[in-house]
Parts: C-alpha cells; structure tokens; sequence
C-alpha cells in the first residue's frame, strides 16, 4: 500500500455490513446510525433498501470503498443486546457459505416471524385469565354486553382459568372483550409457569444402553460424532435421555433434533417427566407468537432442552453442551426448498464449531454415516436387541405374480389379517401412496388420465370424486367416459391407501378401522386424534402412509403389512433402495413392540431382488454394506460430493440453453465431473420444463470453485427471463 493509499484508507469512512432478507449472496454496506456508533454485531437494524424499509442483521464492519454520497445510513438499531450471539453468526455464515445462499435469507430462517418483521425482542408470556367477580351479581351488571356476559360465562365454568391459546379456539375475537371484562373488574389475568411434572424412575438400562451411555460419558466434553446403531425398539431414546440428563445436571442446554412427524406430545411428556427441567418444542405447527417465545426461552438460557424439526438447529443457545439428532436418516431434515440445507449434517458443523458432542441415532443410518463410521471420523455404538422382553419380527414375501391382489391386497396378506384380528392383534397396512388408485385407464385405447401440466399420471381419489396431482396440487372432475375413444369402462389401476380402505372395510365389516394420511389428517389435531385411537388399540387395523411408519410405538400392533415395495425397486432414484430399505425396515419395526411377537408381510412382484433378500435374511447392516460397495463402484455419493443446478422454464429450451450456457462457462478442472445439461427426470412439473446441470466431485476443494464458477456466470447475466434457477449443494433428490 502506498502512504497515499493509507491515508486513503485512514480516512475512509467507517461502514456497517449488514444481511438483508434479499436474494443476494452477499452483505451490504450502510453508514452507522450516526458517525462513530460501534457496530452492534448480531443486532438487528432497520434501513432503506430501494424504496422499502427492511430489517437486517449487522454482521460486521469496514471501511467504505465507494464514495459516501453513494452509501444510505441505517436508521435504527432495534436491538440493545445482539440477538445472535457471535457463535450463531459464525455458525450462520458457515452454513450461507457451504451452500452458496444468501445470507439475508440464512439469517432471516433463523429467526421466528415476529423478530424478522423488527418487533420487540422479548415475547409476551402466555397468560390464563379467571373471572374475579366473587360475590358480585355480574349476570346483571352485563345485561346489555351479551359477548362479555358470554364470555364470562365460559370463564364461570373453568374456576382454574383459561389459557390464551384455549380461548383463541373457544371464543374467536375475546382479547377486547376480555379487557373490557378487566377494566369492570370482573376478570383477570396472569402468567403461568408450567408445574413441574411427577418425576418419573427411569428404567434400568441394560446392558447394551449402559454400554453406550459409558462410551459418551468416557469420549468427554468435546466435539466428537457418536453413531447411535440401535434397532427400533431398542431404547436410543433412553440413551439420549441419560446423556441429556448429565449434560442438564451440569448446567448446559442440548437440542434434539427429530423427523418432521416424530415430534409428538408424547414425546415431549417423555423428555419433560424424565428430565424435569424446561423443555422447549420447536416447529412448524406453532403460531408466530408461540414460536417466538420458544425460541426465546432457548435464547435466553430458560430452557435446558429444545426439541426440534430442522430449523430448530438454528436455535441460539448459550449453554449448548449436546446436540442429538433422532433418525438420522430421515429425508425430512433436508429442506427441498428456498435454503437446501441438511439439517443433521448442520448440526454436525455446529457441533464441531462448540466443540461438544453429537449423537445421531437411527435404526437404519443413512449411507453417509455409515460411511463416516468407517472413515473412523464417527464412533459407533450398537443397539442390536430390543429393549424389555420384545423380539424381532418375522419376514415372510407374497410373490404377487402367483397371488394376484384384489384392490391392493394378496389371498395371503388378507389371511394373515384374519389371523392376527382373531388372535386380538392390531394390524397395521402400510402403502405410502394416498388416494384411491395411481392411475385412470380406458382398457379400449390406452387412454391414462395424466396431468396437463407435469409429466405424471393423477391420481384418482374416490372419495373427493377428482383427479388430483399429486405434483402440482392440479384438481380435476373425473370424466364420466374415455375423452379419447368416448369408452364408457375406465377402471382404475394400482391402488392407494383409500382403496385398501374400502377393501379392508369390505372384507372385514364390522372392525374399527382408521386410516391416516396427508387426506385424512388435514384438520388440525385431526392426526393426534387418529394416533391416540391407534396407540389406544381402539381402532384395530390401521391403514396409512408414512406417517404411520415413523417413531409411533403401537404396543399392540402384530402384523404389518407392506402393500408396495415394488415402486423402490423400480426407481431410477440412485437413493431409492436406501429409502425402500429404510422404510421396509422403519415399518416393520413398528410390529410386536411389546411382548407379543410380531411378523411382516411384504408384496413383491420380485421376491427374488437381492435388496429384499438381504435385508430380510441378513439385515440392514448387510443391506448397507452392499449399497455402499454399489455407490463405490459408481462413484456416487457418499463417494463423490454431488450438486445440482436446476432450472426450470415455461418453454423447453430455455432451461437447457442457461445450464449450457454455464456449463461452458466453466474451465475444465480436474477432480470434478460435470454431467449435463439433461433433462430432469421429472421433465415437466407445474407446466414448467425442467433441467439440469450436475457436478461430481471427490473432493470438497474441487467442488467449491465450481459453484462459485456456476453463480458468477448466473449472477453476471441479465435475469433470464422465465427462467428460475436454484443450486442444490449435496441433494438428496434428482427429480
Ligand atoms: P427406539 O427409539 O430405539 O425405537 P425407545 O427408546 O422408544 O426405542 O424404546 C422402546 C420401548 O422400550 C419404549 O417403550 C421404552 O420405554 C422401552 N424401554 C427402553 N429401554 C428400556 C429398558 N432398559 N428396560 C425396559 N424398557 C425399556
Ligand atoms: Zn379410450
Ligand atoms: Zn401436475
């Protein structure tokens, strides 16, 4: 630098950077609010961005490079104390860098609603409002107010109070009738603090729980990845809640991470009677008001436990001691859309960031950990029996070529039903395919009903009397004859779970039945409802799609029936036979959890494919083992780190000629291959034309300058019109 230059940058002005909720993969520069203000790391600001106003968050300060008349001043600091602490902002900017999206836009997931839209810090508590009005004749005092004399009324009949949350559901629009109830002095209302629970003794672990628990216990206080391997029905729950309860003891917090549908109250109640400190819930279902106040009591050190979905892993927690992540496995931690982020393989990073340690458990661990497992990078603890006196079940194939399916269902399968109910057993029928058939035919000229706007046939729902894509959400009547030949005989193929609904009611009159699936738990608590009468036993056979499969111990289920595992056969999904593995696998482990054994029935128009012989004769270990030598040997990933660049268009070209466009872009490099521009395999969604654009790489270092090679070239090009394109950093799907 020469001394003209120094002084130059002497006397540049002091700027803030700031991440904005903008498409941008960067910050922007602002003057502080006024000249010399120290800059707030972490706290949220307000300034003009165009002619908006936007809430962002400072991550850092500099020296402007361009002359000040071009710099705009941030007009409010909103916070006194950062939000985010510089671990979390560190933690942030990581997670922004590793899959190339805006850090506005990272940064703005990490918050609840209420504090991205600049509104205060602290949240309100949630309080519980009585009726004070003793003595007093209050009836007549509101004669001529019948929404407050009603809503007294409500209050009359709860002595103990009511919740706000309560009486948002029971009396819609009650806060200002409630105030005007104050202000008479008839009502009133205070915070609650959740009563401490009766505690409950855990059980004595056994031997293999025990041996686990040591293993945390002797790896110490530092970042360190335990693969906890446990069959379902071992107790990795029991694991968790022992290592958690030490890390409480000690005065640290720890979050657990949990698939999309294994977050239930019950598990909630677990956590909460077994480790009686405040345990916080984290996820989607909360209103913004709740949210908020989770995550402030995360934030503020108030609760000792978070359990979570995804996003929860971005949850600031200053006495973070312990991360745990239930099922590793499950696809639901990775986020499919806006920030593609991993959930598990972020909470990894943030582990390693805190230096504390990890448990991923899972019955059937995803391939990358298995991997990591014997990379020597993970430890490994096994669960190989189940927990108390339940066994394994037993296996059996139906060969659907010789036993032909009536709606969906084998003589042999149907059999097995009859067997179970008889004994007193609960039956479960899994298929993860809603409505009631794939597919419309007309057997005259090969007429199928398909979606006008995707590459992909609609689904018949019976009930509802439409088609519907499952793709695009596209709703259709059902035509009453063909529209291309004018036959009168269309007839449904394949079948789907309100089909076997309606069979199973048939064949078994008179059995309570539920089914449970995306159609019939759309109203809210509808599901909880659907589990309480499954978990109860009230219900005896139990028809649904994944949600069934997942975390829900069903203590009298005895059969499980698996419908179709002839679609994960069949996939061109190189992921495929994981995911049918680990669902046949998940599934079956929710028969003869308790002390009566239990038994799977699969249907297969293969029962000879090596994947189901394997994993029903030598187990998902084997299975595992297999996939991984077949990724090798295909240098996929775990093998390679893969990303793709999608784009989509409302005309076919468009999308191939922009991925070729940056493919060309791109200088030859070595240790990476790039595959594409190709169609997706789902070429049409939505009436979009789809492509993509892969990159395959061993190494990290070589894959990096790629995607930044990739955005450059898209971010230097006038916005293409029409055509969206997004960056998938270590995909999980290629549709
Ligand atoms: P996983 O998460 O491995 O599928 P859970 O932790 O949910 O298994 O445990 C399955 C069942 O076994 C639960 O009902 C649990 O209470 C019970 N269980 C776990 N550990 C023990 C133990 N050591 N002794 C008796 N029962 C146990
Ligand atoms: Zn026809
Ligand atoms: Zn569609």
């Amino acid at each position: 630098m020469t001394p003209t230059e120094q002084r130059a940058e002497e006397n540049a002005l002091e700027i803030w950077h700031i991440a904005l909720p903008v498409p941008l993969r960067k910050t922007l520069d602002y003057l502080p609010p006024t000249p010399g203000a120290k800059p707030p790391a972490g706290a949220r600001v307000r300034v003009p961005f165009g002619r908006r106003c936007l809430v962002g968050i400072v991550v850092g300060s500099g020296r402007a490079s361009v002359a000040p008349d071009r710099l705009r001043r941030v007009q409010a600091v909103l916070d006194e104390r950062p939000l985010l602490d510089p671990a979390i902002l560190a933690f942030l900017e990581w997670a922004a860098r590793y899959y190339r999206h805006p850090i506005g836009e990272v940064m703005a997931a990490a918050l609840p609603a209420p504090l991205r839209h600049g509104r205060g810090a602290v949240p309100s508590l949630p309080r519980r409002w009585t009726l004070t009005a003793g003595d007093r004749d209050w009836r007549t005092a509101l004669r001529r107010a019948p929404r407050q004399r009603a809503l007294a009324e409500l209050l009359a009949t709860h002595p103990e109070g009511l919740d706000e949350p309560a009486l948002d559901a029971r009396f819609p629009g009650w806060r200002p009738i409630a105030r005007a109830l104050a202000a008479r002095g008839l009502a009133h209302a205070h915070v609650v603090s959740p009563e401490l629970p009766a505690s409950e003794p855990p059980p004595a672990l056994n031997a293999d729980q025990q041996a686990a628990v040591e293993r945390l216990r002797a790896a110490g206080p530092g970042f360190r990845v335990h693969l906890l391997d446990g069959v379902t029905g071992s107790g990795k729950t029991e694991v968790y809640l022992a290592a958690i309860g030490e890390v409480a003891a000690r005065g640290g917090q720890a979050l657990v991470l949990v698939p999309e549908i294994g977050l239930t109250p019950q598990l909630l109640d677990r956590f909460w009677r077994r480790l009686r400190v405040p345990v916080t819930a984290l996820h989607s279902g909360l209103s913004d008001a709740e949210r908020h106040r989770a995550w402030f009591a995360a934030r503020s050190g108030r609760a000792r436990v978070v359990v979570g979905t995804r996003s929860a892993v971005f949850t600031p927690l200053p006495d973070l001691s312990l991360i745990v992540v239930d099922e590793e496995h499950d696809p639901s931690f990775k986020q499919q859309e806006g920030f593609r982020y991993h959930a598990r393989d972020l909470a990894v990073v943030r582990a390693r960031q805190l230096g504390i340690p990890i448990v991923l458990g899972s019955a059937t661990p995803s391939l990358e950990s298995l991997r990591n497992v014997r990379l020597g990078r993970y430890r490994h603890s096994r669960l190989p029996e189940r927990a108390g006196a339940a066994a394994p079940p037993r296996f059996t194939l139906v060969d659907l070529r010789r036993d032909k399916p009536v709606d969906g269902l084998s003589q042999a399968l149907e059999a097995r039903i009859a067997g179970h109910l008889d004994a007193g057993g609960q039956v479960l029928v899994f298929l993860n395919r809603r409505g009631f058939a794939p597919v419309l035919f007309c057997p005259d000229c090969g007429w199928t009903a398909n979606c006008t706007r995707c590459a992909a046939r609609m689904t018949w729902h019976r009930g509802e009397r439409a088609l519907h894509c499952h793709h695009c959400d596209a709703r259709r009547p059902v035509p009453a004859a063909c529209p291309a030949c004018g036959g009168q005989g269309l007839i449904p193929l394949g079948a789907g779970t309100e089909r076997l609904e309606q069979r199973l009611r048939t064949r078994f009159p008179g059995v309570p039945l539920a089914r449970i699936d995306r159609d019939t738990t759309r109203r809210k608590g509808s599901l909880e409802q659907a589990l309480g009468q499954a978990r109860s036993g009230q219900c005896r056979i139990l028809v649904g799609t994944q949600m069934l499969s997942k975390g829900h111990h069903f203590p009298e289920v005895t059969l499980v029936g698996i419908v179709d595992v002839d679609q994960g056969l069949f996939s061109t999904d190189f992921r495929a036979s994981e995911r049918l593995a680990q669902g046949i696998v998940q599934v079956a482990g929710r028969a003869g959890r308790a002390e009566r054994p239990g038994e799977v029935i699969l249907q297969t128009h293969l029962p000879e494919h090596p994947l189901l012989q394997t994993l029903i004769h030598a187990g998902y270990a084997r299975f595992a083992e297999a996939a991984l030598a077949e990724r090798r040997a295909a240098a996929l990933p775990p093998w390679r780190l893969l990303a793709v660049l999608r784009a989509e268009a409302p005309r076919p070209e468009a999308p191939r000629v922009l991925l070729a466009e940056v493919a060309s872009a791109l200088p030859a490099s070595e240790g990476v291959e790039i595959l594409g521009p190709a169609p997706a395999p789902m070429e049409r969604r939505a009436g979009r034309w789809r492509a993509q654009l892969l990159a395959l790489a061993e190494r990290r270092s070589a894959l990096e300058p790629v995607l930044d090679a990739w955005l450059a070239c898209l971010e230097a090009r006038p916005a293409a019109r029409n055509v969206r394109w997004s960056l998938d950093v270590d995909p999980l799907d290629l549709y």
